[in-house]
């Protein structure tokens, strides 16, 4: 392995988060202290959503959703294949079963005008049958790489068809669509932060929602089953231990003040990115459609038609050779190997296994430099 002269990704910690960090440590509440709700509280305003729930993780948030809504075994859910896996996975996790429909080729989101009427693919199910069916509950859709999905057309899909909707914006904190934010379209929606997102808690997740018994039962099943005022070996119900800690909570509290100035940074570098790449042969950028505001999670360029995965790959070696962390962001969920036991192959989602075959995701964090920019910019050129 070469060492990296520019991760793909980097968190952006001041002075301010470690002193937050290590004064919870000088506390004896490392866990259920002020700190969670004081984080939540945070989170919840900026949103602009009643309730906010913080988790270990994003998966978790997911998976307390998908419990929350009463997604049981033989359920569907409709869902994309281009996304990170865990946002099909916590589908799985209730022995439900996620449909997938393809993407559109333009905001790389889940293509709504192939919903309602779509042919169902593989699955050993007949053709006739439409991939909204009485078994389907819900729609998952991703805000993927910080762009809101189509909601006023999902949302109006799931009142026809009396379905929930899922709003992974995992990857869209401060995402706006119609001047709404990203984590408000839904039932509940979530985001994470793992140190490759836009705020970092080191592990971390929150589940949003303006439901009241969404929140309840998020709540108590993020700790054991546990009820607000019961004791600590009444269980409730079936639960987890999916709590973040008041330490992880200090972290995110500074990061959430400092948010409007990470998000400006991110625009900085995904400009920078921008201006020198907007003329290059052989590449696709990412565009925000009017009435979007895309937070930048990661910068990811799209090689035309004409490269094949090899292509795509040399290219990832040759920088990577260079010191250039870079990645191929991602590669599509029911290509996954446990995905073929539920029917899905090759060939089944045309548009994502393409453009999936073709990412080229570059060093993107908030403290990444002009200098660097030029760097991976001119390691990039010549590979075209
Ligand atoms: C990051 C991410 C998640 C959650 O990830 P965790 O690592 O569990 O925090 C979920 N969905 C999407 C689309 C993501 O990008």
């Amino acid at each position: 392995m070469v060492e990296l002269k520019i991760p793909l990704s980097a968190p952006d910690i001041t002075e301010a988060e470690i002193k937050a960090v290590v004064d919870v440590l000088k506390t004896p509440q490392l866990s259920l202290g002020p700190k969670l709700p004081e984080f939540e509280r945070l989170i919840a305003k900026y949103i602009g959503v009643k309730h906010a729930i913080a988790v270990n993780s994003g998966t978790s948030a997911l998976h307390l959703i998908v419990r929350s809504l009463g997604i049981l075994e033989g359920d569907e859910v409709v869902t994309t294949p281009f996304s990170f896996i865990a946002s099909a996975n916590c589908i799985l996790f209730e022995r439900a079963k996620p449909v997938f429909v393809d993407i559109d080729p333009n905001t790389l989101n889940i293509d709504v005008s192939s919903i309602p009427s779509t042919p169902r693919l593989s699955s050993g199910l007949r053709a006739s049958q439409h991939l909204v069916s009485s078994k389907t509950k819900a729609i998952l859709a991703v805000d993927l790489f910080g762009l809101p999905a189509d909601w006023p057309k999902l949302q109006q899909i799931a009142k026809k068809h009396n379905l929930r909707l899922i709003e992974d914006s995992c990857e869209a904190l401060g995402s706006e669509l119609n001047s709404q934010k990203a984590g408000t379209f839904a039932d509940a929606a979530c985001f994470a932060f793992y140190p490759n997102k836009q705020i970092t808690t080191g592990e971390g997740g929150v589940i949003v929602t303006d439901d009241d018994e969404i929140a309840g039962l998020c709540r108590s099943m993020r700790n054991q089953g546990r009820q607000d005022n019961g004791g600590w070996l009444q269980h409730q119900r079936l639960g987890y231990n999916y709590r973040l800690s008041d330490i992880n909570c200090a972290l995110g509290i500074v990061q959430m003040k400092r948010i409007t100035e990470i998000l400006v940074k991110r625009d900085k570098v995904a400009a920078m990115y921008n201006e020198r790449l907007k003329d290059v042969q052989g590449l696709k950028l990412l565009s925000s459609p009017s009435g979007t505001r895309r937070s930048w999670f990661v910068y990811v360029v799209i090689l035309e038609d004409g490269y094949s995965q090899s292509d795509r790959d040399n290219i990832l070696q040759k920088l990577q050779a260079k010191g250039i962390g870079c990645s191929d962001y991602f590669s599509p969920i029911h290509l996954q190997p446990f995905y073929a036991a539920l029917g899905y192959k090759k060939g089944d989602f045309p548009v994502t296994e393409k453009i999936a075959q073709r990412t080229i995701a570059l060093p993107f964090f908030n403290n990444l430099t002009e200098k660097q920019v030029d760097f991976v910019v001119s390691a990039l050129k010549p590979l075209l």
